[in-house]
């Protein structure tokens, strides 16, 4: 059985996650986001097997852990890009928003691991995508197309219209499915930000949200340490950790995860994907 908790407890898990697209998104973007009608939501038809997949005659589930019987921990890492970070990368103000370190450690010492992908991350970044996507041992899942928030106060995030949520996934979902690798019909809101209306507006895709129990705090982070204290004091079997693979906005996760990896083994947690933590 997974373990669902209430919309509520999300918000305040969220509390913790500092903001992660600092500043804010143009008023035209959203007019780029297509509308529902030019994306139509998939059929559960045209991806039965993904796992993640989700009953549309119901709104979403919510999952924030696995299991707790078994010593196993999911890392997740979120690939943030809003259109501010895009323009500062355009700038030459943040020189990259790919953190190719955690990539190159993960798959050193092969460790299972879970990319949220921004939409517009995976568009800045295709050489990336190709490699997560043809690692094995990685799994790719939706972080929205531009990572505005899905309630009205979502930190600094912006805010996405209702009419337009559905259209935003889909659209990740649509840039994603092409790499190919271990998709997923996983979906985490931007900051963790969500409500019954956001959910009820993504139930025709038929996904999961899967947001976190762990928080690394690693966005903005100043120094490695708080976030290799953070995850060990807080992880359990099951648990599902968020880490960011953002160079720019989270620049000492990469110096952090070797730490933690060792923490979490000396504890006796081994690493999975998020479908086998959640026995999909
Ligand atoms: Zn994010």
């Amino acid at each position: 059985m997974l373990r669902f908790r209430p919309a509520l407890a999300g918000l305040v898990a969220a509390g913790l996650l500092a903001v992660t697209g600092c500043g804010t998104t143009p008023p035209d973007s959203a007019a780029a986001t297509p509308t529902p009608s030019e994306q139509p939501a998939p059929s559960p038809s045209e991806a039965p097997e993904l796992p993640g997949t989700s009953d549309t005659a119901a709104p979403p589930p919510v999952v924030f852990s696995g299991e707790g019987g078994q010593p196993r921990i999911a890392l997740t890492f979120d690939a943030d890009m809003t259109q501010f970070m895009w323009n500062q990368l355009d700038s030459g103000e943040v020189a990259s928003q790919a953190n190719v370190a955690i990539f190159d450690y993960l798959e050193t010492e092969n460790i299972p691991a879970t990319f949220f992908i921004g939409g517009m991350w995976a568009e800045r970044y295709p050489e990336h995508m190709t490699r997560l996507a043809d690692n094995p041992d990685f799994q790719l899942a939706n972080h929205s197309y531009e990572h505005m928030g899905f309630t009205s106060d979502c930190y600094e995030l912006g805010e996405i219209e209702v009419d337009a949520m559905a259209a935003d996934v889909a659209k990740t979902f649509d840039l994603l499915e092409p790499y190919g690798g271990n998709q997923s019909r996983y979906f985490r809101f931007p900051g963790g930000c969500y409500d019954d209306v956001a959910l009820e507006a993504l139930q025709p895709l038929g996904l999961t949200v899967v947001q976190w129990d762990v928080v690394s705090g690693d966005p903005f982070a100043t120094a490695a340490q708080p976030l290799v204290d953070a995850v060990l004091s807080t992880a359990q079997p099951g648990s599902i950790v968020v880490m960011h693979c953002n160079e720019g906005n989270a620049q000492y996760t990469d110096e952090a995860l070797p730490d933690i990896v060792a923490g979490l083994r000396e504890q006796g947690y081994e690493f999975v994907t998020l479908s086998e933590l959640l026995g999909e």
